[in-house]
């Protein structure tokens, strides 16, 4: 009779939760009191392996999970949205395009946008997205893996993330400890990068290619690609050099570059991304190597 109860308990449940594939799998295994210990060891086992999904770096809470079912009922990707605000998607052929915009669902459906006190649109999803797939978008198979989550304030923020604060300056942040596997981003600055199309100037590309630094393991202006001993030399004197000529004025290069290797890496590649022509022109060597190491290609 109790196990009777049981069984009716567990399909009532199953059915509630429309896992009514389980019913008959589960009543089939209540047949003794040796079997019922089976079925609660089964039934742990599957919210065990639900709930932590392999663990380490692939490790999804809960609330993380209900996040990623809600975001794969975004929308189809609006080309004409991409089009006209994003510079680096107009300029694309059509077939890449579709990969662009195949790379931004990915990117929208695993990582998650929370906006701090206002409601998301379309377009800062697509933003968001876009500033993310940019950089990487010729590295094969390449994905945010150690990213989960965006946050998203209406302007600049804090390192308590005020917006309103005395110190309130920061515009993007990505790092450790409290922002291990998070970015903090200025809705405001993330407008601004892409609507300003003749500056070199774009917070939230600088915050990505953070995100490209940090993927082997530490910010340092040397991400893995460029670790072989054979590319990192001329790589470090380059920018140290670039460095150098910020410091004593003599740059166009952002000064917040100077701050050290990973920010110059970072304020470079904003510079590469939003005035391509102009770094070329004015760093032909910086522009090169950034090519290379962004677009696979060697200009010479
Ligand atoms: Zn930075």
């Amino acid at each position: 009779m109790v196990q009777i109860e049981l069984a009716l308990q567990v399909e009532s449940l199953l059915k509630n939760k429309n896992f009514s594939c389980f019913v008959a799998c589960c009543k089939r295994l209540i047949k003794s009191g040796l079997e019922i210990i089976f079925l609660f060891l089964f039934i742990g086992l599957i919210i065990l392996f639900t709930f932590i999904g392999g663990g380490g770096r692939n490790y999804r809470s809960l609330k993380e999970f209900r996040s990623l079912k809600r975001n794969t009922s975004h929308p189809q990707i609006s080309d004409s949205i991409l089009n006209t605000e994003v510079e680096f998607y107009k300029k694309l052929g059509e077939e890449e395009k579709i990969r662009f915009r195949n790379e931004t669902q990915w990117f929208l459906e695993n990582i998650r946008i929370t906006p701090i006190g206002f409601e998301l649109t379309e377009l800062d999803r697509l933003l968001v997205a876009a500033s993310g797939i940019i950089p990487i978008f010729n590295f094969p198979e390449w994905h945010f893996y150690d990213l989960d989550e965006v946050m998203l304030f209406k302007d600049s923020i804090n390192v308590d993330f005020e917006t309103n604060a005395h110190d309130s300056n920061i515009l993007g942040m990505v790092g450790s400890g409290k922002m291990e596997r998070k970015m903090a981003l200025s809705r405001k600055a993330l407008y601004d990068g892409f609507n300003n199309k003749t500056d070199k100037f774009n917070t939230a590309i600088h915050e990505f290619i953070h995100m490209v630094d940090i993927a082997d393991g530490t910010i340092d202006g040397l991400p893995k690609v460029l670790m072989d001993k054979q590319y990192a030399l001329p790589w470090l004197k380059l920018i140290r050099e670039k460095i150098s000529h910020i410091k004593t004025g003599n740059s166009d290069i952002d000064s917040y570059g100077a701050t050290n290797l990973s920010e110059f890496f970072a304020v470079a590649g904003e510079y590469f991304f939003e005035r391509p022509d102009l770094l070329k022109m004015k760093h032909p060597e910086l522009f090169e190597q950034m090519n290379n190491f962004f677009h696979g290609k060697n200009t010479s």
